[in-house]
């Protein structure tokens, strides 16, 4: 096996191995299962589940584990052999329908936010058919769901299956309404572009700061950083180019479609961008790349960092999740059409976007807030913490013409009424010229750039399937049974266009003055986590996100604690780490230099009487000073850190961090960066900004 046509998908149970391995009925029965959601019955699952073992075993492996998504962001996996011991003492390789539908991991620790008191610990696992299974190594791998015995969702896909079928749903009945009657379903896709820094792993194990954090807690800006624009699009290096051969290797084994590889505008930052697929295989196979790069780095020599902002005075590094819904039937609803009715049905979809962004601000900013993604969003970077939509010239035009009822310059007919004239195709130059805006559609797909680069996919795609479903629904609601179809329709478009008009923002996003009209047009703009995330349990995102069955208003309870609680646990471990490098680091380095540096000046008085000792005497003088103040901040910041020991409240904590320990850190930082420009290389404990992100060759 040498081509890439050949490995592609080898070590996946996919459509093709189950058609090679199942029997035509069971297969069919599977199919079924896998594209309509039929429940599948147990002799059915029997005979999946031995096939399954059989492949995989063929294929080296020798146990199982249901691969979940828990709460933690990360995936979790336990592993069983197939083992079974056999009468005459010999073992037989066993694998049932049982054990493939529902697994039983011991889930104490796993963060349930108060659903589940832990006498009753245990979680299970329920298999997602729609996602295929998989070897890792050599185990099999079987996509799940995890719920508490209660049946509520204590991980990240259950929302995203529910808010899939949320949004199938009220989808159906907008098409049923423009007559396409053969239409079995919708699905969601998503093609997540990833960015990640690779830094060598040597220099990388010499820094407290990124094996503890992932993140530079200090460091003086390098002579050098991303001002040149040399690095984007650049050569890419050859102990690079070596990693992404493997990467895109193992990638291609497990079925993942990774196409492009380039670096990014930052040193020592790469992206990664795969071709999209239905929503929940995009973001199993999304947590599979995070962890695969990581493995296949260590390979290289080198770590590949996915924080969203390891260097400060250097972009940090996001995802954009490219995101569609499009028909069994191959048809792209953000797509205009060949046919006035097409297009008028492009014009519905794409108005329930702009109302879902819209009504859903909030929303889509919780679902992407995480400490590290703060320093992006809210800062002066790539996208702002205000969301709003860009359309391109073009099709905002359309849009006001449609509102105003005047005519529109691009279309041959003087007034734009829909159902009658025909759009045009919108290049994809024309819409996708603006990469600061949060929401941006670019020709058929929206891409939602608000993500962080360590972010679970999932969770921004449960709130956009959700919001949109929500917009569908209310239009349907309006316009099924209604005698004029088509003035109704033109009423409702109107109306979206009018009353969420505000969301749309062809500018520059990162532009002051937008922060500032935003605020004027009454959008949100909560820069940090613990200034959106209680938004999580307003009224109006709980009705929306329990009518649709997306979650209950226990998950919604637990996940907002269980973000904050993240938020805190994270930015505590990074003080802790502050206090530690500046104890028994920066603080020891300094005090060595400031010895040197004394002990040269008395020697040159020795031997010179004359001399100034000008550069002697300035270095210590700043540098003593800035050790009193680098330990004054230190304590300063250990006492803020006591101080959240009384503070039991994990919203109340969370504000105690963003108003004092993140300022503390900062100001202790400031001090340390400047002491490290003063002390001579040699004596810095640690790899400095120019190392880390110009020392992979
Ligand atoms: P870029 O944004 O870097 O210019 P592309 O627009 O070509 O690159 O693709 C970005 C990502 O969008 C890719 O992962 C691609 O597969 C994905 N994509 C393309 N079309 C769609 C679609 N209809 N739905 C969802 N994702 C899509
Ligand atoms: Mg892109």
């Amino acid at each position: 096996m040498n081509t890439v046509t050949e490995t592609f998908g080898s070590l996946v149970f996919d459509d093709r191995v189950m058609k090679a391995n199942l029997s035509a009925k069971v297969y069919q029965s599977l199919k079924k299962t896998i594209d309509e959601g039929t429940e599948l019955d147990l002799s059915v699952a029997n005979a999946v589940a031995s096939a399954m073992k059989d492949w995989a075993v063929a294929n080296g492996a020798t146990h199982f584990t249901h691969w979940f998504q828990p709460l933690t962001g990360i995936t979790a996996e336990k592993h069983d052999s197939f083992i079974t011991p056999a009468p005459d003492g010999r073992v037989i390789m066993e694998f049932s329908g049982k054990e493939l539908i529902k697994g039983e991991p011991d889930a104490s620790s796993f963060p349930s936010g108060g659903i589940r008191a832990t006498f009753e610990a245990r979680g299970y696992t329920a298999w997602d058919p729609t996602s295929y299974a998989f070897i890792k190594g050599k185990t099999l791998c079987i996509p799940t769901a995890f719920c508490s015995y209660g049946g509520e969702a204590l991980d990240k896909k259950t929302p995203l299956l529910r808010s899939m079928e949320a949004l199938n749903k009220q989808a159906l009945r907008i098409l049923r309404l423009f007559g396409n009657n053969d239409v079995k379903y919708v699905r969601t896709s998503v093609g997540p572009e990833q960015e990640y820094f690779l830094i060598d792993k040597e220099m990388f194990d010499k820094r407290k700061d990124l094996v503890f954090t992932g993140r530079t807690l200090f460091g003086a800006k390098a002579p050098k950083g991303q001002e040149m624009e040399d690095h984007y699009f650049g050569v890419i290096k050859p102990r690079v180019a070596a990693f992404m051969a493997e990467l895109n290797e193992e990638l291609w084994k497990l079925g993942i479609l990774a196409k492009t590889e380039h670096n990014e505008v930052a040193p020592a930052q790469h992206e990664l961008a795969p071709i999209y697929t239905t929503t929940n295989i995009a973001t199993d196979h999304n947590q599979l790349t995070m962890e695969i790069m990581q493995k296949v780095a260590l390979k290289h020599g080198l770590v590949c960092v996915l924080h969203e902002k390891p260097f400060a005075g250097v972009n940090g590094s996001g995802k954009h999740n490219n995101w569609s819904m499009a028909t069994d039937t191959g048809v792209n609803l953000l797509s205009p059409g060949e046919t006035p009715y097409e297009n008028a049905q492009f014009l519905i979809f794409l108005c329930a976007v702009i109302k879902a962004v819209d009504n859903y601000q909030d929303l889509l900013r919780i679902s992407v807030a995480t400490a590290g993604n703060d320093h992006r969003l809210g800062a002066n970077e790539a996208p702002p913490a205000v969301v709003s939509i860009f359309l391109g010239d073009e099709l905002a035009a359309i849009l006001e013409a449609i509102e105003s009822d005047k005519p529109y310059a691009g279309t041959k007919k003087t007034t734009l009424k829909l159902g009658v004239d025909v759009l045009p195709k919108f290049a994809r130059d024309t819409t996708d010229r603006n990469r600061t805006s949060p929401f941006a559609f670019t020709g058929n797909k929206f891409e939602f750039r608000m993500l962080g680069s360590s972010n679970s996919i999932s969770c921004a795609n449960i709130m956009l399937n959700s919001a949109v479903a929500e917009s569908l629904k209310i239009y349907a609601d309006r316009l099924e049974g209604v005698d004029n179809f088509e003035q109704s329709l033109h009423e409702m478009i109107k109306k979206t266009i009018k009353d969420h008009k505000r969301i749309l923002f062809n500018g520059n996003g990162y532009d002051e003055t937008w922060i500032e009209e935003a605020e004027k047009r009454g959008l949100m703009n909560y820069r940090t986590t613990p200034d959106c995330m209680p938004h999580l349990l307003d009224k109006k995102n709980v009705e929306m996100l329990t009518s649709h069955k997306v979650f209950t208003e226990t998950e919604l309870k637990s996940r907002c604690e269980i973000m904050l609680d993240n938020y805190c646990k994270t930015v505590v471990i990074e003080a802790n780490t502050m206090v530690d490098m500046a104890r028994k680091q920066i603080l020891p380095a300094v005090e060595a230099y400031v010895k040197e540096v004394s002990k040269t000046a008395v020697a040159k008085k020795q031997f010179a009487p004359d001399a100034s000792c000008e550069y002697e005497k300035k270095t210590v003088t700043k540098l003593s000073l800035l050790m009193e103040q680098i330990l004054d901040k230190t304590e300063t910041l250990e006492d803020e850190i006591m101080k959240l020991k009384f503070i039991s409240d994990v919203k109340q904590e969370s504000y105690a961090i963003r108003d004092s320990i993140l300022p503390k850190m900062g100001e202790l930082r400031a001090v340390a960066d400047e002491a490290e420009t003063l002390t001579a290389d040699k004596y810095w404990p640690f790899p400095t900004y120019g190392e880390l992100l110009f020392g992979v060759k």
